[in-house]
């Protein structure tokens, strides 16, 4: 291999591996370092993929024991095969492993395995040093290099991880038998996403969480009807209190918890306790410091418009880098990033960027909510729809939630969507598209939606913006 590049990549999750795709694209000659013995990152190897894998397989569980009977098939005794299950997880994140390999080769990117850190940091001389799995250090040669190293689990004063008894979210992805109860710390995204994972297998699950509400980027009346539709299902939640202790023991673990705003402390025994309280920038050992790059205090990576650091030649994108920690913001961002070190114009549009939940229903929500539009004064309208009232979500059995559209009051452009419902992750993708194009909610109303689609909800609510909604 050659000791020489254009760009070196440290990291080969989703920011990574994509930037070295586009870099390479673009006629630069590039490597990837990553040390964790496959490529994806945390997203396709303890993240995104695994986790999802897992919803699937929970969510058909759930189907055939609750939803089977009501569309006329009757089956048998359900039973749980777990450890199947897992292995199907597990081989879902191998295809995906191996398939991000394969685009290396096609691509003719180096994939360098092993631990990288920046060695010297000198103008179109860069040095990247990697020391591999057996403690042998090689050094490369680069122009460029962009720290791509993603973010880790942030940890909780008074609760320690040990991945059995008390678990981060990579250990909630192999939990060997079904807990009967679960603490789930944090109503976020990983809270819900794997607390929903459990309690559909059997487990009774109870989310703690400090504030008020769950979700807490999301819309303030999303927040309020996943809420209620969760409890339904049978999730209990602690609101307004935050863990103070966990203490693991023979007969399962002993969590202390007392109100946020000060009160009696109680405590809750579970099987199980999953530490889900948000993710910390990662860049332990990559020699950010010597190489002189700032940091903020929260330790994210400083970058400019450009993702390059304080550093000439030296950049970073993804997790590191701080904002929505999500696998799509970090892989356009390593394309906009390779395309900056090949001499061209790169922008990203962070308006429109969508969040989703993949809990069943799903939560999508992009733009401004309804709180945010309120505090910056921006006069909007709203358009509001059911999925009860739409045709095919009542054909498939799956009518909770809603869509919301939420529009500029002078100029009717979009602001902000917000869906609760069946798909809520794939519908909001065409308002993704409005807003990028900079569109109108007529847009989207004159737009023909193709019937019967889930879709037209997003029509109706977009219609309904002008108080012109057609089914309600
Ligand atoms: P990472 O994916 O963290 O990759 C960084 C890589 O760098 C790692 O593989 C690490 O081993 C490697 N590395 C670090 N330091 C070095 C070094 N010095 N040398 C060599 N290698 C190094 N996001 C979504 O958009 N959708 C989802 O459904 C979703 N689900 C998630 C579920 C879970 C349980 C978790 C934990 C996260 C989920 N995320 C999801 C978030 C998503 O995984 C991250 O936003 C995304 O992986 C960030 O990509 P990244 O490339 O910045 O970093
Ligand atoms: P999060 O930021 O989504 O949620 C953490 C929650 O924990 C918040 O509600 C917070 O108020 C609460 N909290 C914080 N400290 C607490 C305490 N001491 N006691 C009780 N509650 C406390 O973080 P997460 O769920 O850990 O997820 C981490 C990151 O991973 C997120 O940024 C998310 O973007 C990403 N992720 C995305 C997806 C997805 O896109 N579907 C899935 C999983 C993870």
């Amino acid at each position: 291999m050659s000791d020489s590049f254009d760009v070196i990549v440290i990291g080969g999750g989703p920011g990574g591996y994509v930037c070295a795709i586009r870099a390479a694209q673009l006629g630069l000659k590039t490597a990837v370092v990553e040390s964790r013995g496959n490529l994806g990152g945390t997203c396709v190897t303890v993240g995104c993929i695994p986790s999802k894998a897992l919803l699937q397989s929970s969510h058909l569980y759930e189907e055939a024991h609750h939803s089977f009977a009501s569309h006329g098939i009757k089956v048998g005794k359900i039973e749980l095969d777990l450890a199947t299950m897992m292995a199907r997880k597990d081989d879902v994140v191998k295809q995906n492993t191996t398939g991000i390999e394969f685009l290396m080769k096609k691509n003719k990117i180096s994939y360098i395995k092993g631990y990288g850190r920046i060695a010297k940091a000198e103008r179109d001389a860069h040095q990247v040093t990697v020391k591999d799995l057996d403690g042998k250090e090689a050094t490369y040669t680069t122009k460029y290099v962009v720290i791509a190293t993603g973010s880790e689990v942030t940890p909780l004063p008074g609760v320690s991880i040990d991945e059995k008894q008390v678990v981060s979210s990579t250990g909630a992805l192999t939990l060997a038998k079904v807990p009967k109860s679960m603490v789930v710390i944090g109503a976020g995204v990983i809270g819900l996403e794997m607390g929903s994972v459990w309690r559909r297998l059997g487990a009774e699950v109870t989310v703690v969480e400090f504030l008020d509400f769950i979700l807490p980027p999301m819309d303030g009346e999303v927040r309020k009807q996943m809420q209620r539709i969760l409890e339904k299902q049978g999730m209990k939640f602690k609101l307004g209190h935050k863990v103070t202790g966990a203490k693991p023991g023979k007969d399962g673990v002993a969590v202390t918890i007392e109100p946020a705003k000060g009160g009696p402390a109680e405590t809750i025994n579970a099987d199980v306790v999953l530490v889900a309280i948000g993710r910390r920038p990662f860049t332990q050992g990559c020699g950010l410091d010597a190489a002189g790059v700032k940091m903020s205090n929260r330790g994210f990576v400083e970058v400019d418009e450009n993702f390059q650091t304080n550093v000439e030649g030296i950049f970073a994108i993804g997790d590191v880098i701080g904002g929505q920690m999500l696998a799509h913001k970090a892989e356009d961002e390593g394309s906009v990033c390779a395309e900056i070190l090949a001499g061209q114009p790169g922008h990203i549009n962070y308006d429109a960027i969508a969040g989703v939940v993949y809990t069943w229903p799903e939560v999508a929500g992009i733009g401004k909510t309804e709180e945010q539009l309120k505090e910056a004064g921006i006069a909007y309208n709203v358009g509001k729809f059911p999925f009860t009232a739409n045709g095919r979500a009542r054909a498939n059995g799956d009518t909770d939630g809603f869509a919301k559209i939420l529009a500029d009051a002078k100029t009717d452009r979009v602001l902000g969507c917000h869906i609760v419902g069946p798909a809520a992750g794939d519908l909001i993708m065409e308002v993704a598209v409005a807003m990028e194009f900079g569109a109108s909610s007529e847009d989207i109303a004159r737009t023909c939606h193709a019937h019967p689609q889930l879709a037209e909800t997003v029509k109706e609510a977009a219609l309904a913006a002008d108080k012109r909604a057609l089914h309600i």
